[in-house]
């Protein structure tokens, strides 16, 4: 799979793209980063990427002109449309199962705003859909693009070791995860759950499940209706 990034700050994803699991899924060729810097295409001898909004108001807004230019610089390699996303606190809030359909997709273009976002016109012109990471704004789409990037990447086969597998965590099947415990099986008085270390692999699977929608159905009421919903 290949990421192809749209953005005024490439350096931003340096470590976080060659460290751990998505740095080992690059080594191994399992997914491919490439990133295209905003700047290079202003057009403008001040390398002016912003300007005033029309209408009046605060900050600045992105150019249409630049975000084009370096877009089709992208898109031009590909037989087809690529699949544009643009990271916007207006979008659909990421969730699994957007990451789950996001990872069976070849090629994806993530646009990274600033400012005070991007002209619309160019949102009409080139993106699929939109992404917000939540209900709060940032500085920047950056850290969304590499927060759906984690994301989406962990659902990729090969990417996750066994011991690493991502089908019981949390949101994968509609439920949160069960309580973890690891040695020592005593700490500062607490003790790990006697049916952890009991070796019967079907009971500790059933203890696991009931501690998942207990879990879900204490935090997360929303989730626990729509599971027992799709379960019955
Ligand atoms: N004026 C915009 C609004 O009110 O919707 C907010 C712009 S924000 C300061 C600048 C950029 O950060 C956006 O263009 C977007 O790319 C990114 N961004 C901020 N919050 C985000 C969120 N929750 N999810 C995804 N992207 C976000």
């Amino acid at each position: 799979m290949k990421f192809d990034i749209l953005t005024l700050f490439p350096e931003m994803f340096t470590n976080i793209l060659n460290e751990s699991i998505i740095g080992r899924a690059v080594k191994n060729k399992i997914v491919e980063f490439s990133f295209t810097n905003i700047r290079d295409f202003s057009g403008n001898k001040h390398n002016r990427v912003d300007d005033y909004p029309y209408g009046g108001g605060q900050g600045m807004v992105m150019m249409p002109q630049c975000i084009y230019g370096a877009y089709n610089s992208v898109a031009e390699k590909y037989e087809n449309k690529p699949h544009t996303v643009y990271l916007s606190p207006k979008g659909a809030v990421f969730t699994q199962d957007k990451a789950k359909e996001l990872a069976k997709k070849k090629n994806i273009v993530l646009l990274c705003g600033h400012y005070e976002g991007v002209d619309q016109r160019i949102i009409d012109e080139i993106v699929d859909e939109e992404i917000s990471i939540g209900d709060y704004v940032l500085t920047g789409g950056e850290i969304p693009a590499m927060v759906v990037i984690d994301a989406v990447c962990r659902m990729l086969d090969g990417v996750l070791s066994c011991e690493e597998s991502f089908s019981d965590e949390s949101h994968y099947s509609g439920l949160l995860e069960y309580p973890q415990y690891t040695r020592p099986p005593e700490f500062l008085g607490k003790k790990v759950p006697e049916i952890l270390i009991s070796g019967d692999h079907k009971k500790i699977e059933k203890w696991r499940f009931e501690k998942s929608l207990e879990e879900t159905k204490l935090r997360r009421p929303d989730m626990y209706e729509k599971f027992i919903e799709k379960m019955s």
